[in-house]
């Protein structure tokens, strides 16, 4: 009896493992993008209304050049010793965002922010 009950918990708790991977995976994309170091957010980009461009990031000397082209976003080139930043890609899911440690620099999709904010 105390075994079915160990089973039908594990089960739930199995479910919505799997119900939560869904939502983060599936969770409903914004175009808002914000460019954050260290939590304070230097820049808020639409990316429905961006227009295309390539612009650098400074920090401490080290740039990050970050280009929006189509509605997307990248580091395109970044002087960081290990090119995390540049080889994450297009930013395209709200789970992933573009982090580059080094410059502090975080890109990530603004949704995925207020997710977190109200996990911790
Ligand atoms: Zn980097």
């Amino acid at each position: 009896m105390k075994n079915k009950v160990l089973i039908i918990i594990a089960a739930v708790i199995f479910a919505l493992g799997i119900v939560g991977s869904i939502f983060v995976i599936n969770s409903p994309k914004t175009d808002t993008v914000v460019i954050k170091r260290d939590d304070k957010i230097l820049y808020t980009i639409d990316l429905r209304t961006a227009t295309d461009r390539t612009f650098d990031i400074e920090f401490r000397g080290s740039v990050n050049t970050v280009e929006i082209k189509d509605g997307r976003i990248r580091v395109k080139e970044a002087d960081c010793p290990d090119k995390v930043c540049v080889k994450t890609g297009w930013l395209s899911s709200s789970a992933i965002p573009i982090v580059c440690l080094p410059n502090h620099l975080v890109i990530e999709f603004k949704e995925n922010a207020e997710v977190d904010a109200v996990a911790k």
